[in-house]
């Protein structure tokens, strides 16, 4: 094994004794140093160094805290069972019995009846699977949805969210060859309902794929979905929850309707039709994943005008999803999140990721006024102010954007406080922000 001394300690000299032809002896590298190239060994201790200063990333929505010993310990038990020693494939649906051995569906299973409970999905009524991202997702969202709705009408629906939406939305509006209708937002930068009412009734001849963010990228706004609802009412229509970021903590919180599936006063009304999750954004899954989930009754009813779509006969059945072949690795590993005590965990991390949010917000109203910092709602992490010069843009990864707020267009950049963003980084971040002298442009 390589340790990280002995890595800092070869990584100038391996260089050196490679290139003068001389090995230096008892090496017990992983790839052997004549077969790795200098830019690899330099490359590595880059990515050695990364982890001492990975908790200083701010801008992006990515939980940057290295797993639980537990988590590690769970790894070590998959790969002595000979998970990811050998070729696993996930393809087909995880709650069918599969042509190949090698699968992992019954971890998959598993955990998506148990997030599927977490997100209020009726016991019983639940279907997902464990996806490649949250993009991923929100492509087997909408998809579902274009496929449910040509089905009930003959004609293939419109595309319906804001300008806040992801871009992976726009991307898979054109993917899926759909018009779109472009809903304005509130001044938080929420759908605003009223307008969905109005170009709702401005396109009557076709149904509705409404596309809701929980958590917008930028400004961390939360489409108000019950108020959607409401408008959709007599229309046919899918609805879609893109809760890429937020999707990972609020069920979490006393904010967990935001995300629920059944509503909170009417259990027998559903608030949408499917939910799309990134598992490495929240969860701090170290590799991307999502999760998808949706009710049985509308995946059983995507199902049989998916069969007529493509012919199931060589893996024995309909997928179910788009993508063939699936990592099977992946839900086995993330199987370890849907534990009692990975949960319990989770819901700490949501916990104190708010109140750092809120301190954070705090601190900047109170010291740095100037850059207008904004917190949109109280369910957010997410805070954005006028971007600050280029040096704190870049130490601590911050995204930027040009927003046009009461008719100025300015650039502002956001933190997004994420598990790893403790007192100690974002007082350091303030820190900076303080010697910071660079006017505002
Ligand atoms: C991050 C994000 C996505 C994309 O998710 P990936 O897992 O990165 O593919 C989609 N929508 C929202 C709101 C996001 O924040």
């Amino acid at each position: 094994m390589l340790t990280r001394r002995r890595f800092l300690g070869y990584g100038g000299a391996g260089i050196l004794a490679v290139s003068s032809g001389c090995r230096p002896q008892h090496l017990d590298w992983v790839v052997n140093q004549a077969e790795a190239s200098p830019e690899i060994n330099l490359s590595l201790a880059d990515k050695a160094k990364l982890k001492t200063q990975k908790n200083l990333l701010l801008g992006y929505p990515v939980n940057m805290n290295t797993l639980s010993d537990d988590f590690f310990a769970w790894r070590r038990q998959l790969l002595d069972a000979g998970i990811n020693t050998f070729a696993y494939n996930n393809v087909g649906n995880p709650f069918k019995d599969s042509a190949i051995p090698n699968n992992t569906h019954d971890f998959e299973q598993e955990l998506i009846l148990r997030f599927g409970k977490l997100y209020g999905f009726p016991p019983g009524n639940t279907w997902g699977f464990l996806s490649h991202s949250g993009t991923d997702s929100n492509m087997h969202g909408m998809y579902m949805g274009r496929t449910l709705l040509k089905g009930r009408t003959g004609v293939l629906p419109k595309a319906y969210f804001t300008k806040e939406a992801h871009y992976s939305i726009q991307i898979l509006r054109d993917l899926l060859g759909l018009e779109t209708v472009l809903i304005e937002t509130l001044p938080d930068g929420g759908m605003d309902p009223n307008d969905l009412k109005q170009k709702l009734a401005d396109n009557p001849s076709h149904p509705a794929l409404v596309i809701a963010t929980i958590g917008t990228t930028f400004k961390g706004a939360i489409d108000q979905v019950d108020r959607i609802q409401e408008a959709l009412k007599g229309y046919t229509s899918h609805l879609h929850l893109d809760a890429a970021l937020f999707g990972g903590y609020l069920p979490f919180t006393a904010h967990a309707g935001e995300v629920s599936y059944q509503s909170q006063s009417n259990p027998a009304l559903a608030r949408y039709d499917s939910i799309a999750v990134s598992c490495h954004k929240f969860f701090g899954f170290p590799s991307p994943a999502g999760l998808f989930i949706t009710t049985k009754s509308h995946f059983d009813e995507f199902n049989e005008l998916f069969s007529q779509i493509h012919n199931p006969e060589y893996i024995h059945h309909v997928p179910g999803t788009i993508t063939c072949s699936r990592d099977a690795v992946k839900p086995a590993e993330f199987y370890f999140f849907s534990t009692p005590s990975a949960m319990d965990k989770l819901a700490e991390d949501a916990r104190s990721m708010l109140q750092n949010a809120v301190y954070l917000m705090e601190q900047m109203q109170s010291h740095f006024s100037y850059l207008q910092p904004t917190r949109v709602n109280d369910r957010s992490n997410t805070i954005f102010f006028r971007k600050p010069s280029d040096r704190i843009v870049e130490k601590y990864s911050l995204a930027t954007m040009h927003l046009d707020i009461n008719h100025q267009k300015q650039e502002y950049a956001h933190v997004v406080v994420m598990p790893h963003a403790d007192r100690k980084v974002l007082t350091e971040f303030m820190t900076d922000l303080d010697k910071d002298s660079m006017p505002l442009s």
